[in-house]
């Protein structure tokens, strides 16, 4: 038999919808978290697709969310919307709030979103890329547990903190996209080298020694390594900042003293700014397109090297072909969530 289950990507949606629904989440959650889920196996993002869904239902079972909440929108400044996801997963309450931010956005030429009281256990991509198709440049800050030792330190402290940004294109161009962790590596890709048996690459981790290690399992008890050295950690540190003090929710490390351990996401904040690009260019509508022109001429520049590639251009090659070909996931994991979906 093979170690791979192939699945449509509409089996992937209503794997997961099925999941949910046996275990009482609303359907408004479930429906947000199958879209996201399987967005990322579409785009091939497998440490954020099938692969989370054991670890949300762990937060059910524990009772650490609230699987039916119904998230709050509050007007703080002209420029600034709250979302408090009142004990509930992100991606519903980014939903409810990404239309106010837009508005702001419009209105003002830039305007942030503040998401607090919830649980994100997803990628930033999306959030972004949404509101880059919607013509605006976004950014997206997220806190996670703590994983990542301070520069010089050994101890976990800051959390994996990815940052993502999205710059819309021209001519009905997908939107340019980054999104990354500022430790070395996401956490989820460990835990798949451990699941998976492979060692990881030098510099991802170190021991609770805090001697560089390889093994996967030693790496995750002890401490990540931020990317870059002291410059991610800088990075890691402004992302605390954000999604933690600025919008009044917790630092990781706060998030891990509150969390009850039960493997799935901790409560946090997340932190995201939308700049209208119309109403930065100057000169009307001609400034604009000469503002999108400009920047095509980068990507061009960028494209014209050997070996160079846009970021989030191997997502959209993959959403080319997962909805025809289909996509994989270890046969294993595949078991586990059949048995979720009989409850
Ligand atoms: P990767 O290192 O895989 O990729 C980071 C970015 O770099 C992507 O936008 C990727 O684009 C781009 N990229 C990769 N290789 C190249 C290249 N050769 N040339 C140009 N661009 C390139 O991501 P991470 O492992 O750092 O993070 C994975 C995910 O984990 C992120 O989506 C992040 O949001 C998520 N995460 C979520 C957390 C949470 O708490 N919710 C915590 C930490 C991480 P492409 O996708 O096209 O390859």
């Amino acid at each position: 038999m093979s170690d791979l289950a192939k699945l449509t990507l509409d089996e992937v949606h209503a794997l997961a919808m099925e999941i949910f629904a046996a275990h009482g989440v609303s359907a408004d959650h479930a429906g947000a978290l199958a879209d996201t889920i399987t967005a990322a196996e579409r785009d091939e993002c497998k440490s954020h697709g099938l692969f989370r869904v054991p670890g949300y239902m762990a937060t059910v079972k524990s009772g650490k969310v609230t699987p039916d909440s119904v998230p709050t929108v509050q007007d703080l400044a002209p420029g600034v919307v709250q979302v408090d996801a009142r004990n509930g997963f992100a991606p519903l309450a980014l939903k409810i709030g990404r239309e106010p931010l837009v508005k702001k956005a419009r209105d003002q030429g830039i305007a942030a979103l503040a998401l607090v009281n919830g649980y994100h256990f997803a990628a930033l991509w999306p959030e972004t890329e949404a509101l880059a198709e919607l013509g605006l440049v976004a950014f997206a800050f997220t806190s996670y547990m703590p994983c990542v030792a301070p520069a010089g330190g050994i101890r976990p402290l800051y959390g994996t903190n990815p940052i993502a940004f999205a710059w819309p294109r021209a001519g009905g161009r997908h939107p340019l996209v980054f999104d990354q962790a500022t430790a070395a590596s996401a956490r989820g890709e460990i835990m798949i080298h451990e699941r998976d048996g492979k060692p990881i690459p030098e510099g991802w981790a170190i021991d609770p020694d805090g001697k560089p290690t390889t093994d996967p399992t030693a790496g995750l008890a002890g401490a990540q390594l931020p990317f870059g050295g002291y410059k991610g950690a800088a990075i890691g540190l402004m992302i605390e900042l954000l999604a933690g003090a600025l919008i009044g929710d917790v630092f990781s490390y706060e998030a891990g003293a509150n969390d009850n351990g039960d493997g799935g996401p901790a409560k946090g904040g997340e932190f995201m700014m939308a700049i209208d690009p119309a109403r930065c260019a100057g000169g009307g509508v001609n400034g604009r397109e000469a503002q999108l022109a400009h920047a095509e001429g980068l990507f061009e520049k960028i494209l014209g090297q050997d070996g160079a590639r846009l970021p989030s251009d191997r997502r959209y090659s993959a959403r080319q072909r997962t909805p025809t070909e289909g996509v994989t996931i270890p046969q294993s994991l595949y078991e586990s969530l059949q048995e979720l979906r009989n409850g």
